[in-house]
């Protein structure tokens, strides 16, 4: 920005793309500049607008005057509010005249026209106010080659994201794939294996010792883990691959059914749902945003160790924009249309070094059987589920003082 504001010589410079201002200098604040590119978008057709008295077009910015009477705009996307501005201080200036400028124009004897008191050669002076200096034509012309090179740059990073999407998403489809055949063909050998320790037990266990029967055992106890893994990343390939249902989907009808599901499992460990809502009604599979539900009131069961465990699953006021995961400070942005819903616990919590690897698939934070045990695809898996409907996940926690899990919905 710094070199924006030194391309020209001028006091402010603002860059507003989307819903982003950067500003320096003297410049209006965030929302007089967001105004403004709106105002320019709306009434100016050329790409470059220049003016040393913005006040006379547009009245609001008498409110800025002093900071910024002058401006130059550079629009980079026709039609929308994405603008370089330039800003140049009031000037205040006392202007000369040859004569009164307020009195009307003579005309004398010969027809030509003059200005009176000219003869008097009475020096008239007048303030002049919300002005700034002016803009150099070389300045306009420097702002338009500007702008073209701003637009090849925009242009050439538009066609390497579209590049990089498209290989992303064949390097994702390769993975899911891989996944799918190697978890699908070590099912196979894994069975035999299962088999012939279920088989030695049976029909060979009384040559063995008992060393040898428990050992026999850990080996069928292992073989049916690996199973579970390997259903995991079965299905967790299967929800990359598969076609979602797109309907509407009412968040606080997936919940109910979800409590309903999980009742026995609910009231035995004594926990308590409180639903804060209306919930939104989003577009998506309804089937597997259950699944999502699931995971978060299966997990809030198990990862608790308080005697009253509370789980309150409800969406935020202010919509923020979702965040990319991890630790998450949103400003409130009203004009979005994320929906965010929130399901709260009051279990064990989690350090914030753990965060983000309770995504990875496969990742615990306790032994295998602590809390009653899982493969530590749960969340990956809702999260996967959450990506495909074009949303995030993520949460806030701290060890002792439950955990908040963040889904957001583009509404
Ligand atoms: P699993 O429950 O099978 O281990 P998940 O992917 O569902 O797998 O969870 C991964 C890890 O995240 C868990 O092992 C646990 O350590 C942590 N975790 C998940 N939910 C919660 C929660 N509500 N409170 C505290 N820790 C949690």
């Amino acid at each position: 920005l710094a070199t924006i504001l030194e391309f020209l010589d001028a006091d402010g410079a603002a860059v507003c793309l989307k819903d982003a201002r950067d500003l320096l200098g003297a410049t209006p604040d965030a929302e007089q500049t967001r105004a403004l590119a709106a105002w320019l978008a709306a009434n100016v057709q050329t790409d470059v607008f220049a003016t040393q008295a913005l006040g006379r077009l547009y009245p609001p910015a008498e409110a800025f005057a002093e900071a910024a009477s002058g401006v130059l705009a550079l629009n980079i996307t026709p039609g929308k509010p994405d603008y370089v501005l330039w800003f140049r201080r009031e000037q205040v200036q006392t202007v000369t005249w040859g004569g009164d400028p307020t009195k009307p124009v003579e005309v004398v004897d010969d027809g030509s026209m003059r200005l009176s008191p000219r003869k008097s050669f009475t020096a008239w002076q007048e303030t002049v106010s919300d002005q700034s200096r002016r803009w150099k034509p070389v300045e306009v012309t420097m702002a338009r080659e500007l702008r073209g090179v701003i637009v090849a740059v925009v242009l050439e990073q538009a066609a390497e994201l579209t590049r990089l999407n498209f290989e992303l998403q064949q390097s994702n489809i390769e993975l899911d794939s891989f996944a799918y055949v190697a978890s699908h063909d070590l099912k196979e050998p894994l069975r035999g294996i299962h088999y012939y320790a279920q088989f030695l037990l049976e029909d060979y266990g009384d040559q063995f010792d008992d060393e040898g029967r428990e050992r026999l055992q850990t080996l069928t106890r292992l073989t049916q883990r690996m199973d579970d893994l390997i259903e995991s990343l079965l299905y967790f390939s299967r929800v990359g691959r598969v076609d979602l249902l797109h309907s509407p989907v009412d968040l606080n009808e997936v919940v109910r059914e979800q409590v309903e599901l999980l009742r026995p499992a609910l009231s035995q460990a004594g926990m308590t749902v409180r639903v804060t809502g209306p919930l939104p009604i989003v577009q998506g599979d309804s089937s597997l945003l259950g699944e999502v539900f699931q995971n978060l009131l299966s997990n809030a069961i198990k990862y608790s160790d308080k005697p009253d465990k509370w789980i309150e699953i409800g969406v935020l006021a202010d919509a923020p924009a979702s965040s990319a995961g991890g630790s998450v400070t949103l400003a409130p942005n009203p004009r979005s249309s994320t929906a965010v819903v929130y399901a709260r616990d009051n279990g064990i919590g989690i350090a914030l070094e753990h965060q983000e690897v309770i995504f990875q698939i496969f990742r615990r934070l306790h032994a295998r059987d602590e809390y009653g045990g899982g493969t530590g695809a749960g969340l990956t898996i809702a999260r996967r589920i959450i990506e495909r409907h074009g949303g995030r996940m993520w949460v806030e926690s701290a060890p002792g003082e439950g955990s908040t899990f963040y889904l957001s919905f583009d509404a």
